[in-house]
């Protein structure tokens, strides 16, 4: 398995919630590190962007209004198998579908309002993390 990055972000339910160390020690205890943070509220213009892939989606306007309701922590992750890392540690995009002791299964409110976001492949969690960092942004641990 390769050393991966992985785009996290702790959406703005957690963040109200005051949860943003709870999901961060979950990433740190189980071999993940935070190379780059960063703390912002989007437009929603700019969640529009992020989550374009949804755009035909019937759900779509709502997500936006949703991420761009608050400040969410934009972070990049590197480990061994971050992708999947990340996306395991998380839960399912459903809490009521979510194995429990995951992030989602513990903090998540609704399927929209559901905690934490995380790249699902390689290739989308490089263009995540260009969305928002750029290299001299990120610091390895390698
Ligand atoms: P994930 O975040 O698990 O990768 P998706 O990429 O399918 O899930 O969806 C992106 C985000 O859109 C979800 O995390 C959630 O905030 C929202 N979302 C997904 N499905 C729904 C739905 N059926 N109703 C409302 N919001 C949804
Ligand atoms: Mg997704």
């Amino acid at each position: 398995m390769a050393i991966q990055h992985t785009l996290s972000i702790i959406k703005p339910d957690a963040v109200a919630k005051n949860v943003i160390g709870d999901i961060i020690r979950r990433f740190e205890e189980n071999g993940l590190s935070v190379i780059a943070a960063r703390m912002l509220r989007l437009s929603a213009e700019e969640a529009g962007r992020f989550y374009a892939v949804h755009k035909d989606r019937p759900f779509y306007k709502d997500l936006c209004a949703y991420m761009s309701s608050g400040p969410i922590l934009a972070m990049v992750l590197e480990g061994q198998n971050a992708v999947a890392l990340n996306r395991q540690l998380m839960g399912a995009t459903d809490p009521k579908q979510a194995e429990p002791g995951t992030i989602r299964a513990d903090h998540a409110d609704s399927i929209e309002a559901n905690a934490v976001h995380g790249s699902d492949s390689p290739e989308n969690a490089e263009s995540e993390i260009a969305f928002f960092f750029s290299d001299l942004d990120l610091h390895s641990r390698r």
